[in-house]
């Protein structure tokens, strides 16, 4: 796709997302506890760590990371399903108990990532920022302030608006919480090691999903599905499907596209926790197979380029 430049006439009087002009223009007083949550799982190395500490990291990794699919994405960012209030607040405490700031936070800028994406004003686009920037950098780029105007739906909890300032609580309570039933080899790995895996796990679909994979529908930005990241996202690397269609709950759109969060949803709407479970429309899986067409042929037409291009063979 046609990059936009940053001083483009249509673009008005706006500054690009990127605010930073050099590494030492992000709030680097902001990395300390960041940076130091790197470091927690080295302390194993004092402590030693046993079984019982990766369990709890295995099971703190995929619980967390249904939170940030599951709650920050597919519930606030997206309404792609509907629950009661109080298991919205549930949503809100698990989505942040992965410490990637508040509901509100995290769903603004996500709305903003669809609304212009791979273009100046996306907040985290590897196409316009490199991979850094939109992996981790954009997180420390002067963004920390929640854009409320673009979540009304959901700033008019006010037990969301708490969380959403006071957005450290939940990982905070859940570090003491380890701490207190662990130890400190609990902490470090079960704990600290599970942060820092979801973090990166979550980071990695908005670097490496609009740079490697496969592109299915044209979605004007360069969105791409790959099953090993949807594999270690529950289901967040179809994301290709999803700028395409985003308002499915269901983001692997066949049985062959695994999409975890997608299972735990449906699971919880079996028992009656949540309801209204989007699903992709009919038209979506018809333009799926319109665009599979156009690739068959187009690859058609190049392997017979190829054949024509090919020099007479001599006979022996
Ligand atoms: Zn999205
Ligand atoms: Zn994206």
């Amino acid at each position: 796709m046609a990059v936009q430049p940053l001083s483009s006439p249509s673009a008005g009087t706006f500054t690009s997302a990127r605010k930073a002009q050099s590494l030492w223009d992000y709030e680097w007083k902001a990395t300390v506890p960041f940076l130091a949550v790197h470091l927690l799982p080295f302390g194993a190395l004092v402590t030693g760590a046993g079984l019982r500490d990766f369990v709890v990291c295995a099971v703190l990794y995929v619980v967390r990371m249904f939170g940030v699919t599951g709650g920050y994405h597919r519930y606030f960012s997206h309404r792609t399903f509907k629950t009661s209030r109080w298991f919205q607040f549930v949503l809100a405490w698990l989505a942040q108990s992965s410490s990637q700031r508040g509901v509100l936070w995290w769903a603004a800028h996500h709305r903003d990532h669809h609304k212009y994406s791979d273009t100046p004003r996306d907040p985290h686009s590897p196409i316009q920022f490199g991979f850094w920037h939109a992996h981790v950098g954009w997180i420390y780029d002067h963004n920390s302030e929640t854009k409320t105007e673009r979540v009304r739906d959901l700033a008019k909890f006010p037990e969301l608006r708490f969380l959403d300032r006071f957005w450290w609580l939940p990982p905070a309570t859940l570090g003491f919480a380890v701490w207190a039933l662990f130890g400190w080899s609990g902490l470090f790995i079960g704990f600290g090691l599970s942060t820092v895996l979801v973090w990166h796990g979550t980071f990695t679909i908005n670097s490496l999903t609009h740079l490697v994979g496969k592109r299915r529908f044209e979605t004007g930005d360069e969105s791409r599905n790959h099953w090993l990241l949807a594999l270690i996202t529950l289901g967040e690397g179809w994301h290709n499907n999803h700028h395409y269609y985003q308002g499915s709950v269901r983001q692997g759109f066949y049985w062959w596209e695994i999409d975890v969060t997608y299972y735990v949803i449906r699971a919880l709407a079996a028992v009656g926790l949540v309801w209204d479970v989007r699903e992709p429309p009919a038209r979506v899986y018809a333009e799926a197979r319109r665009a599979a067409g156009r690739r068959a042929l187009s690859r058609i037409a190049a392997e017979g380029g190829r054949k024509t291009r090919e020099p007479p063979r001599r006979a022996a």
